[in-house]
């Protein structure tokens, strides 16, 4: 849990235009750990993920990966140091289907799941490999999206809102998955409202207003202490 950060956002400003949007963030994510970000609609949550992705390019601070600094640098590279992005809306190919959506994304670097292993590791995908992605539930598509980033080789996952629009029994589904993709040793920073979901599955909830960070919990505290976050949220 002592390990170096893999990585660290020290004072980020992000702007949409004249409109500022992150007002100084901080706070890092060690390796194979999973981090939420939680916080109101409007917080800021989605914005990190862009900003550390290199979507939202007027930004200000540091994003330090592995030791390199990714201010300055443009998405197609940040995304070549191992880092991926899964957005809110997916972005599933709709007149592709399932093969064809996952073999889409290019291969980065080694350690990415090949082909072949794809559709071993998501049954559910398997059957529907032929289907086209508006055919699929928005479970199936959740996957989807998950699986196809798999293939690039990428270690460090953003995840916005995995569970979102989710049936309760789609969304454990979901949150095995993610489970499972931390065994094996990736790292992921999840965007997420379903507090339920994420204490199922993260290490640490960080929580955002107004585009900063105003708090931190363990696992542990979450759970115990359920009437902090609450009063953050205003549920
Ligand atoms: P949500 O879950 O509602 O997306 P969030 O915490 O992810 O909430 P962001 O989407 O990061 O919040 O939004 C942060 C601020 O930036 C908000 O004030 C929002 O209105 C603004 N914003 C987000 N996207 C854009 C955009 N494309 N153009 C202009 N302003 C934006």
């Amino acid at each position: 849990a002592n390990a170096a950060p893999l990585l660290q956002v020290k004072d980020l400003r992000a702007w949409y235009n004249e409109s500022q949007a992150l007002h100084g963030m901080n706070f890092d994510v060690r390796p194979g750990e999973l981090v939420t970000l939680i916080g109101r609609n409007g917080a800021g949550k989605s914005t990190t993920l862009r900003s550390i992705m290199g979507i939202v390019r007027k930004r200000t601070g540091s994003i330090c990966y592995e030791d390199e600094e990714l201010i300055g640098k443009r998405t197609f590279q940040i995304a070549r140091k191992g880092i991926a992005y899964c957005p809110e809306e997916r972005a599933i190919f709709s007149l592709l289907n399932v093969g064809e959506n996952l073999t889409l994304p290019p291969v980065l670097r080694q350690g990415g799941v090949p082909d072949s292993e794809l559709l071993k590791q998501f049954p559910n995908l398997r059957e529907r490999r032929k289907s086209r992605g508006t055919l699929l539930s928005g479970g199936e598509q959740q996957m989807l999206a998950i699986a196809r980033i798999l293939r690039t080789g990428s270690q460090f996952l953003l995840l916005d809102e995995p569970s979102e629009g989710l049936a309760p029994v789609v969304v454990k589904e979901i949150g095995q998955l993610i489970l499972r993709l931390k065994a094996q040793g990736y790292t992921i920073l999840l965007v997420e409202q379903n507090l339920q979901f994420a204490r199922l599955v993260a290490d640490r909830h960080i929580v955002i207003e107004h585009g900063a960070v105003v708090d931190t919990l363990s696992a542990e505290e979450l759970v115990s202490d359920m009437g902090r976050v609450k009063n953050y949220l205003g549920v």
